[in-house]
């Protein structure tokens, strides 16, 4: 019978490194009722706490819980450094930013040498439009750490957009917090936040109720400045890398038509919320497929495309569509892998619906390939599916 600080540490022990975290948290908290004081089991009902964090994201990708064992963590153990850059990027990662920023400025006072908690911090500034700050946390990492490449090429980044956007100004709704250029009228201003809310509430109804906490920033260019910010082309109609950018003029300088903004403003929310879902784990094709469908019917003309390519047997697989080199593709051939994922996704969401693409967005986020998720999900290869579709086009 355990009885003792001591005898309830040690069973908590046991657990932990038996994996069974949720065990050794209840034992930890007995021992640490019993014991107050002492550093070692504070030490150790902290790091349950976090390994039950990592757990929850490792095995369901479930964020906002382990988010929650992060804050009783840091209350345990307030001057420990681990569980608030943890926490930081869990903020992040969920898009709470100002939460984000308050545990990542904890941690960089409690330890001001911690380079992952300055650049987290500086991520976090640079999601909060702050590019000032951003640039502060970042230059001091990449001069103590040289070899911090992706950090490198992410602060070109945000110094090529900060160029453009540097006289921008700012107006919120909601759920968005949107840059503009100097001369952008109050009524547009409005009609694209009017969009975008509308996208929350509709393409999170899409997903069975998806609604990301955190506000998503949003810039408006012209269709030079979003060529100069974003260094691609005018054929993309616009971008989601974390913040939508959307030019609001074509190339001759004309203002896009309203339909089309918001046609391309649905388009980059459900990238939003695919992310929110099931972050980085999407492949392509799914990815742009469900933004197409949630976005638009298929136009005659991607039909007529998709029909050629069928005929003439000049269609992608879906494995070369995940994983080609999408941006050396040219116009053309872009275009056809954009039909190609609009109708596969369509196929699956108006025959099977809601239901089993949340099942299979679930398997992707926690890791589980893109084939054998649609294998689990919907009964298929990705030979057969490509089959179906091909089949549905001749
Ligand atoms: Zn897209």
């Amino acid at each position: 019978m355990a009885e003792t600080a001591a005898d309830f540490n040690n069973l908590g022990i046991k657990a932990y490194d038996a994996k069974q975290f949720v065990d050794a948290i209840v034992n930890f908290e007995r021992a640490y009722e019993g014991a107050p004081d002492s550093e070692v089991v504070r030490g150790n009902l902290c790091n349950a706490h976090q390994a039950a964090a990592n757990e929850l994201v490792a095995k369901a990708n479930d964020f906002a819980a382990a988010a929650k064992h992060l804050e009783q963590a840091i209350g345990i153990d307030p001057k420990n450094p681990s569980p608030l850059v943890q926490l930081g990027a869990y903020y992040l990662r969920l898009d709470m930013i100002p939460d984000a920023i308050f545990r990542l400025e904890e941690a960089v006072e409690l330890s001001p040498t911690n380079l992952d908690a300055h650049e987290l911090l500086g991520q976090a500034y640079y999601e909060d439009n702050d590019l000032p700050s951003a640039r502060a946390q970042w230059d001091y990492v990449l001069e103590m750490d040289q070899g911090r490449e992706s950090l490198r090429k992410q602060y070109e980044k945000a110094f090529r957009e900060e160029s453009v956007e540097q006289d921008f100004h700012r107006s919120d709704s909601r759920h968005f917090r949107m840059s503009y250029p100097k001369g952008m009228t109050r009524q547009v201003q409005a009609r694209i936040l009017t969009f975008l809310e509308r996208a929350y509430m509709n393409i999170g109804r899409k997903f069975g109720g998806v609604y990301p906490p955190g506000q998503v920033q949003v810039i408006a260019y012209s269709a030079e400045q979003f060529t100069e910010a974003t260094q691609l082309e005018s054929h993309v109609g616009a971008l989601y890398d974390g913040k939508i950018r959307v030019p609001l003029t074509d190339g001759s300088g004309e203002d896009l038509a309203p339909d089309e903004m918001e046609r391309r403003l649905m388009h980059e929310y459900t990238h939003v919320v695919v992310r929110f879902i099931a972050g980085e784990h999407v492949p392509w094709w799914l990815n742009e497929g469900l933004a197409e469908t949630f976005s638009n019917e298929l136009s005659e003309k991607d039909t007529t495309v998709l029909q050629r390519a069928y005929a003439e047997e000049l269609d992608f697989s879906l494995s070369e569509i995940e994983s080609s080199q999408l941006g050396v593709l040219s116009p053309e051939a872009l275009g056809l892998a954009y039909a190609q994922a609009h109708a596969t996704t369509n196929l699956l969401w108006t025959r099977f619906g809601q239901h089993r693409l949340g099942q299979l967005l679930s398997d992707l986020a926690v890791g589980t390939t893109a084939e054998e998720a649609l294998r689990r999900n919907y009964k298929r290869t990705y030979l057969a599916l490509e089959q179906e579709v091909a089949d549905s086009f001749r």
